[in-house]
């Protein structure tokens, strides 16, 4: 077990200074890092050009003592992600310090030895009551191997985790997305589609609440409040995706003990250059259609 030297206190308590999370918050998302070993030409880590990183990477003590702090529901799980999440040189200390009543989610491109994560993670760690899996795969054909990925996958299931797959609907990949589904589910493994974001040949694709969020050509100042809490590979908190990948604008911190969540709406001055992972439109928690991350005013 990890140890809080200063205190001797297991990290895995509940500490001081919870942070509360808002009742119509729908998601927490912790990039351990924004590195990932694969290329995809339609990353949305870098919709827009969006390459600026954060300089320092949150150690994994850091990591569980701050997220420890969250005071969450039972179905608004940890969303550990990135980039490719495992890539965080603490990543098992993370899964395993985190306190056992806050569920988990690992979104992943499975790019790491699933022997080594079924040795050291327990499938009941990251499993829970939900209507998809909890370990959900991006299948990406222009970087991966449809076969080898189906391999790793059911060799996760039957080792007892809850793992599905999603590919991406872009334009040019479409009968291939539509045929790895196919070839997936004979297999027996859920394979779920997701609508492409972002521009294809001059078109940018999705269904987005705001005119104009997305088109990168102006920014005007706007007022914007959020419903996810985003965290960055340092501990810095956004008010989106667009703040978080270009490493700007941020609210909070997760090492700072006074941090506590505030809904409120934020002038912004990019509104313009929007990321679409925040302006889409989607269905919300309760399955009504018509919400968006981000409120956007003025
Ligand atoms: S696997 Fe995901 S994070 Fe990595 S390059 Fe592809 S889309 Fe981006
Ligand atoms: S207006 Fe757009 S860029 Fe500004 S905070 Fe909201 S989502 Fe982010």
């Amino acid at each position: 077990m990890m140890h809080n030297e200063k205190e001797d206190q297991p990290f895995e308590s509940a500490g001081p200074n919870p942070i509360r999370i808002p009742d119509n918050y729908n998601y927490i998302a912790v990039f351990l890092t924004l590195d990932c070993p694969l290329r995809c030409s339609y990353c949305i880590n870098r919709f827009g050009g969006e390459a600026g990183r954060p300089q320092r990477m949150l150690s994994g003590r850091e990591w569980v003592l701050g997220l420890n702090r969250l005071v969450t529901r039972p179905d608004l799980p940890i969303t550990l992600q990135g980039g490719e999440p495992s890539l965080h040189p603490d990543f098992y200390d993370i899964l395993a310090h985190l306190r056992p009543d806050i569920n988990i989610d690992l979104l992943t491109n499975l790019e790491f030895d699933v022997e080594e994560f079924i040795t050291r993670v327990d499938p009941r760690r990251i499993k829970r009551e939900a209507p998809y899996a909890s370990i959900r795969v991006s299948y990406h054909p222009e970087m991966m191997d449809l076969a080898a990925l189906i391999k790793k996958v059911l060799r996760l299931q039957d080792a007892g985790f809850s793992v599905g797959i999603w590919g991406v609907l872009h334009p040019d990949q479409e009968q291939d997305i539509h045929a790895a589904q196919e070839r997936a589910r004979k297999a027996g493994i859920d394979f779920r589609t997701k609508e492409f974001l972002g521009k294809y040949k001059g078109k940018l694709h999705g269904s987005y609440k705001y005119p104009g969020a997305c088109d990168g050509h102006r920014k005007r100042p706007v007022e914007c409040r959020t419903t996810e809490l985003l965290i960055g590979p340092s501990g810095g908190v956004y008010r989106c995706h667009s703040d978080l990948y270009n490493g700007r604008g941020e609210i909070g911190h997760m090492t700072d003990p006074d941090f506590v969540i505030n809904e409120i709406f934020r002038p912004c001055e990019a509104f313009g250059s929007c990321n679409p992972c925040d302006v889409k439109i989607k269905t919300n928690r309760f399955q009504v259609d018509g919400h968006t991350s981000v409120e956007i005013r003025g």
